[in-house]
């Protein structure tokens, strides 16, 4: 039984008993045990380290390396810039692709498998409205894009990084059917905030450890600074002891 099944087995439980032996008190006691369960929900909802609704992968298993992730791409201003530092510096790295991207800039996600870096699926449009899709709906996008994704590289990807990490109960369930592990992260960059190339590489560093798997995006950011940020955690990875390398998920076991 799943954490997810579990609670609103507990839920429904302590709603029935509130109602039942909870006297004067029933309705305040309905309230609180409605008000926790909600706030797990919501928690499972948002943070993709809860374990609510199945679990998320946060980590590669090696002691000497870690894994650069891009969201939201292919751009064609930034995804080759990446590209070309990551060939520069001998790194590997996962690009998690936008399927209504993929059919428009189909020679990029080319290039990012003729590289030997890893292709996953961020859903077809990455739309604010995903989350609230249900298993049909969520299914037919996961679809979309593993479509473009063969379509342009010629391999369908393996990994699933939700939009936004958010997740509902029908996520892991979909995502199981169709083949592809659910990856989060353990290091979030903040790369999308108003932060300075410095700050966001800083905040990186202070975590960067074997095993960690680092959030960036590539999709529709500013190319320079990309570039900045990659560097700086590609350099600060290199001088840790032992030092660190990226390696592409798939490639960590
Ligand atoms: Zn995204």
């Amino acid at each position: 039984m799943s954490p997810h099944a579990v609670a609103c087995a507990a839920w429904s439980a302590a709603l029935a008993a509130a109602l039942v032996f909870g006297g004067e008190l029933k309705l305040e006691l309905a309230v609180v045990a409605t008000t926790l369960f909600v706030a797990l929900v919501a928690h499972g909802v948002a943070s993709i380290r809860s374990p609510f609704f199945g679990r998320a992968r946060l980590r590669i298993a090696r002691p000497d390396a870690f894994a650069l992730t891009f969201d939201d791409g292919p751009d064609p201003q930034t995804t080759p810039v990446v590209l070309d530092l990551l060939r520069e510096r001998g790194a590997q790295a996962t690009f998690f692709v936008v399927g209504e991207k993929v059919r428009r800039f189909p020679e990029l996600v080319r290039r990012i498998h003729e590289e030997g870096h890893a292709l996953g699926n961020h859903s077809d449009r990455h739309s604010w409205a995903h989350n609230f899709r249900l298993a049909g709906g969520l299914r037919r996008d996961l679809v979309a894009c593993q479509e473009a994704v063969e379509q342009a590289a010629g391999v369908a990807p393996r990994l699933f990084r939700p939009p936004v990490g958010l997740r509902n109960p029908a996520t892991h369930r979909v995502s199981a059917e169709l083949g592809l592990e659910l990856v989060g992260w353990s290091i979030r960059s903040l790369d999308t905030t108003r932060r300075s190339a410095a700050e966001v590489s800083a905040r990186v560093h202070a975590a960067l450890e074997a095993g960690a798997i680092v959030l960036l995006h590539d999709g529709g950011r500013d190319s320079e600074r990309t570039r900045a940020i990659t560097t700086a955690i590609l350099e600060q990875a290199e001088r840790l002891v032992p030092p660190l390398r990226s390696v592409a998920l798939g490639q960590d076991a």
